[in-house]
């Protein structure tokens, strides 16, 4: 048994594939300290900046305070707490649904929702390019794992008129994680509308950064919000909110399907109370700080032109997760590793996360970054290109 995980951890090291955690010892800011050492980090999801934001900092003391530190049960003993309820409230009026779920976690909401909706004798389309979390939800579920290759609806209408399932859930991110572009949410609710499908719409990367006050993908559309009954919103807490958790929105009787059976809902601790509380001034935050981003914009114009003339390419992506690919895993983590000798992070993401020979650097711009940040790392990007 140990010499079997001894080599298969060794084979992991040869390919390059070994993954180490650095220890970060500040918080997530614009400058983080990791392994004792100040790094320029483009490497967080905190894409406003709120995650050591002063105000949040103060309500989760308050909320301490108030409601103590755990909140000792689950939401259906007696581990539901007005904070949580307050925030499920006020997350659903944000996003324009009827009503909202917290969950502890992205990953629990996902595999929550999706094994609650589908069983056996369904079926689950799924983009090729999808969060873990996602596809893990699926196979969980034991409906039919049907995926599609990345946005490519044409063959997600074939595959929906070919199933003979009971119910369909086809499942996507609204901002991918890897590539930073958006799914094509409008063409997504019609085809679930033509084959009687849910869509469910993990919304991890858009919540907070677009739409009208940051509202989210589906107020992305300029002229108006995108709603439809058909939609299973899912958000996380953990990145542009500052926070940590999720919540899940849609019409009543999915969010009381979901507290009836959605298991990683019921059979876990509902999260301390206090962060409910901060996520209510994150909401607040997130509504009014409009400046947070127009600087998120401007970073993305600023590093789309001082990439321009490099021989890596950016993705094409108008989110703050600005892909540039280099292809090769031993050459992306070489850049990574030039970077960190200039002291900037930026995570090299290899095989298996993206495709074979699709490696590459996830740089990720916050609100918290300065334009000599962007600048900086620019620079440094040239120097590295030079020297290759
Ligand atoms: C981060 C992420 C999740 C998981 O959310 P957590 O709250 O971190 O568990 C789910 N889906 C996507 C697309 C994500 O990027």
């Amino acid at each position: 048994m140990f010499s079997d995980l001894a080599g298969q951890l060794r084979i992991r090291e040869q390919q390059g594939l070994r993954r180490v955690r650095q220890i970060v010892d500040s918080p997530q800011a614009s400058h983080v300290t990791a392994d004792g050492r100040s790094y320029l980090a483009f490497s967080s999801n905190d894409y406003l900046g709120l995650a050591n934001h002063p105000a949040l900092i103060q309500a989760v003391c308050e909320g301490m305070q108030r409601y103590g530190v755990g909140a000792g049960a689950s939401h259906l003993v007696n581990g539901h707490s007005a904070a949580h309820h307050r925030f499920e409230e006020a997350a659903a009026a944000f996003t324009g649904f009827p009503q909202a779920l917290l969950f502890s976690t992205g990953y629990m909401a996902n595999t929550g929702v999706v094994t609650a909706l589908a069983g056996r004798d369904d079926a689950v389309f799924s983009d090729k390019l999808n969060h873990a979390s996602l596809n893990d939800a699926a196979l969980l579920s034991r409906a039919k794992f049907i995926r599609y290759p990345h946005l490519n609806l044409v063959v997600l209408e074939k595959r929906l008129a070919a199933t003979q399932a009971r119910r369909r859930l086809i499942i996507s991110d609204a901002v991918f994680s890897m590539e930073g572009d958006i799914a094509p949410i409008a063409r997504l609710i019609a085809l679930c509308e033509r084959y009687n499908a849910l869509l469910l719409l993990d919304d991890a990367h858009g919540f907070g950064v677009l739409g009208r006050q940051g509202r989210g993908s589906l107020h992305a559309a300029e002229e108006r919000a995108v709603h439809s009954p058909r939609v299973v919103y899912m958000a996380t807490l953990g990145k542009a909110a500052g926070v940590s958790g999720a919540f899940v929105a849609a019409q009543p009787d999915i969010i009381e399907t979901l507290i009836q059976s959605a298991r990683s809902y019921i059979y876990t601790t509902a999260t301390p109370p206090a962060l409910s509380h901060a996520l209510l001034t994150s909401l607040r935050l997130i509504e009014q700080d409009e400046w947070r981003r127009e600087a998120l914009a401007q970073h993305i114009v600023q590093l789309k032109q001082g990439l321009q003339s490099l021989p890596w390419k950016l993705l094409p992506s108008d989110t703050p997760i600005q892909p540039l690919l280099i292809g090769g895993s031993a050459e992306a983590v070489r850049i990574s590793q030039g970077l960190r000798e200039r002291g900037i992070l930026v995570p090299a993401i290899r095989p298996p996360t993206v495709p074979q020979g699709a490696a590459r650097l996830r740089i990720s711009l916050s609100a918290a970054h300065q334009p000599q940040d962007i600048a900086r790392l620019t620079d440094a990007l040239h120097e590295l290109a030079a020297q290759s």
